[in-house]
């Protein structure tokens, strides 16, 4: 099982841009945008249509129309609405590399930047069971709920869920003969580990994470 989650050799291409904000700032400012980009894709649609829409097949053309932009805006986040709010950058966390490895342990740095893999029962949380969030050890981004975690006996925090929007994948193929699925924070872009299909229901998904790559936040009693 160990080799599912050894160390990718590729080096992630290096962020430059600064980041303008804290992480707390950012989420907020994220969540402004998405919020307005909602609205903002709904007014079309609440607005009176002039005269052409009062012929009920244009209207419901008209409305299956901006049902379709609002879908795809709201997927991509690009509405103008949103990059008024803030540019399309919106809601991610940026640092030069410089930037990083002062932010991050050493370890940290090695698995969310240069995608390396810690060793099996490194982490405490491996063995966390109390309820509460794991966040990314970035960006602080919410990623995974306890309720999600399992024991897959690997040595490494797996789960077999993951919360809305937090996280993304990449092919990784470092390993020859053996294509992966790499998962890497939404907002940060930090790696985190690796996802497998034999996990446990509901689901089917194995979460295969670095500890070292995250935060666990118990809930506040
Ligand atoms: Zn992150």
């Amino acid at each position: 099982m160990a080799v599912l989650c050894t160390a990718s050799a590729v080096q992630k291409s290096g962020s430059v841009t600064r980041a303008h904000a804290s992480t707390r700032k950012a989420t907020a400012v994220h969540r402004r945008g998405a919020t307005a980009s909602a609205s903002a894709n709904r007014s079309p649609a609440a607005a009176p249509g002039d005269g052409a829409a009062s012929v009920p097949s244009r209207r419901a053309a008209l409305a299956a129309l901006v049902a379709s932009v609002a879908s795809v805006g709201a997927a991509v986040n690009a509405s103008p609405a949103a990059a008024s709010v803030d540019s399309l950058q919106a809601g991610t966390v940026r640092h030069t590399d410089a930037e990083w490895r002062e932010l991050l342990s050493p370890e940290a740095y090695s698995v969310l930047r240069q995608s390396g893999t810690e060793a099996r029962n490194a982490s405490p949380l491996v063995k966390e069971k109390r309820v509460g969030t794991y966040l990314c050890g970035g960006c602080d981004l919410p990623l995974f709920p306890s309720a999600a975690k399992y024991e897959s006996g690997t040595g490494w925090p797996s789960f077999f869920d993951v919360l809305p929007d937090s996280v993304k994948t990449e092919p990784d193929n470092s390993i020859a003969f053996m294509p992966r699925v790499a998962v890497v924070c939404r907002r940060c872009e930090g790696h985190l580990g690796h996802v497998f299909k034999d996990g446990p229901p509901p689901t089917g998904l194995r979460y295969c994470m670095n500890g070292v790559a995250l935060k666990f936040e118990p809930q506040q009693a």
